[in-house]
């Protein structure tokens, strides 16, 4: 496929601007260029048609199935992205005064409210702009709170070995010294090694649950306890809500703070980049902490910004990733009370029945049942065969199946993370496990072949080291 500027020609264009209707005035010659920008010239349907072409070289969730684990890839109801389209929110400015946008911090308000009520916390922010952003606000705010009470020896969070890698990178960013406890042979945390971890230096503790392996773990309110009697406190990385949300909240589990990836569990696409949010909840004993303005309601019910007493400051221009929000709470209205836990039973159910189906040919990483997503152990494989989990992953792609996440987590060394969601159909369910179970006999039959693999691929095996550490982002026309 071409690129833009070699589709470009001299001269040709698209320019149906109408004319100048205003005094026109020449710029001071020290703000002019030398020489013209090298923008591509090109026809409208030229541009159209590259655009267009380019588009199918990526795969999306409106492509295929996208079982990505830990990213939860399912079908984002349209009707949201309308509701965040309307003039209202999409029109207005941020420094517009309150009294003219009090339906934009109504959806602020309530959208926090029903999150807290979600999570079992008592204040929301929802200004962190993606997940890894609310961490580091959570435990910011976990600081301060430390730092408030002269409570100073507290420097190290304790990070279990099967968090997901923002945990540790969060707490390390905010200036804490992580301590990595290890899982135990059923993959949840092992408690010995975690008593032995805390102690008066203990700021707290991040847990991703369900966890990366995809289990919920089972010693979640001995784990919050234990923490809590040394004085630490309790973050929950609730990015992948999914599977819980409705049916058990982080804040009965003794947690004093959760983020949520709004992009994530409540319905805004992802995968491009952005933008997304995260939602932040706490308890009231971390409220004072969070960063502002945060919205509240007044006695004649209407709404105004307010500033938190020892606010860390803000995290994000403005109110953060607003249309996100607007997204957020149109799924949690249309879904209700009784639609947001049928939601994630069924994103558990579609992960057990796409796990049972593979389980007599894969190994799975550890036994199930699974919450939403479940981790497959090429490893066995890769040894009688040589077909690897890259192998597995990329032969995939010639069936229309989006690869699922892979060597991650970093504790199973052959990893293929499966994550189904709830809004795939019982078909294309079975539909994909033949994919899987085809590439299974495949590498049994001549596992060195699937080295090629994708066959049917413009791009089968960039050099995926070299494309994120030294990215060429930018074209440069040849002398
Ligand atoms: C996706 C994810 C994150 C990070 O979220 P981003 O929006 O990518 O920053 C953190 N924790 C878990 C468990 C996740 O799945």
């Amino acid at each position: 496929m071409k690129l833009v500027f070699e589709l470009s020609r001299p001269g040709r264009g698209m320019d149906v601007l109408p004319a100048c209707d205003v005094p026109e005035h020449a710029l001071d010659e020290r703000w002019l260029r030398a020489a013209a920008p090298a923008l591509p010239e090109v026809a409208e349907v030229d541009l159209d048609r590259h655009y267009h072409e380019l588009s199918k070289e990526a795969f999306g969730v409106c492509d295929g199935f996208y079982p990505l684990g830990s990213c939860t890839m399912k079908y984002n109801p349209r009707v949201n992205e309308e509701a965040a389209a309307l003039p209202g929110f999409a029109h207005i400015h941020p420094t517009q005064p309150e009294s003219t946008v009090q339906g934009a911090l109504e959806v602020i308000h309530t959208a926090g409210a029903l999150l807290g009520e979600i999570t079992g916390m008592d204040a929301v922010t929802v200004q962190p702009a993606a997940g890894a952003h609310g961490e580091f606000t959570g435990m910011l705010l976990i600081k301060a709170y430390h730092e408030s009470r002269g409570d100073t020896a507290r420097t190290k969070v304790i990070v279990p070995d099967s968090a997901h890698g923002t945990n540790p990178a969060t707490a390390t960013m905010v200036g804490f010294e992580t301590v990595n406890v290890p899982s135990n042979a059923d993959g949840g945390v092992d408690l010995d090694a975690l008593r032995e971890a805390v102690g008066p230096d203990t700021a707290g503790l991040m847990l991703t649950n369900p966890n990366t392996l995809g289990i919920f773990d089972p010693n979640i309110l001995a784990i919050t306890r234990i923490v809590h009697e040394a004085g630490g406190l309790c973050y929950y990385d609730g990015a992948n809500l999914n599977p819980v949300m409705g049916i058990a909240r982080p804040g009965d589990m003794g947690f004093d703070c959760v983020h949520l990836n709004l992009h994530k569990t409540f319905s805004t696409p992802h995968g491009g980049g952005g933008p997304g949010a995260a939602a932040v909840g706490c308890k009231a004993l971390l409220a004072p902490f969070l960063p502002g303005p945060t919205v509240e309601q007044t006695e004649d019910g209407t709404y105004r910004f307010a500033q938190p007493e020892q606010s860390i400051g803000r995290v994000k221009a403005f109110y953060g990733n607003f249309g996100v929000v607007v997204r957020a709470l149109a799924y949690v209205l249309a879904l209700g009370r009784e639609g947001i836990p049928e939601a994630a039973r069924a994103a558990v159910l579609n992960a057990n029945y796409l796990m049972k189906k593979l389980e007599g040919a894969y190994h799975m990483a550890y036994p199930g049942p699974c919450m939403h997503e479940f981790v497959i152990d090429v490893g066995p494989l890769k040894e009688r065969t040589g077909a690897s989990a890259l192998d597995v992953a990329k032969r995939l792609l010639d069936f229309g199946v989006h690869p699922p996440t892979m060597y991650f987590p970093l504790i199973v060394h052959e990893a293929l993370m499966v994550e189904p969601t709830e809004t795939e159909s019982r078909e294309t369910l079975d539909e994909a496990a033949a994919a899987f179970l085809r590439v299974y006999d495949e590498a049994c039959e001549d596992g060195e072949r699937l080295h090629g693999a994708p066959f049917t691929k413009r791009i089968g095996r960039p050099d995926e080291t070299a494309a994120a550490r030294t990215p060429i982002v930018r074209w440069t026309p040849e002398a």
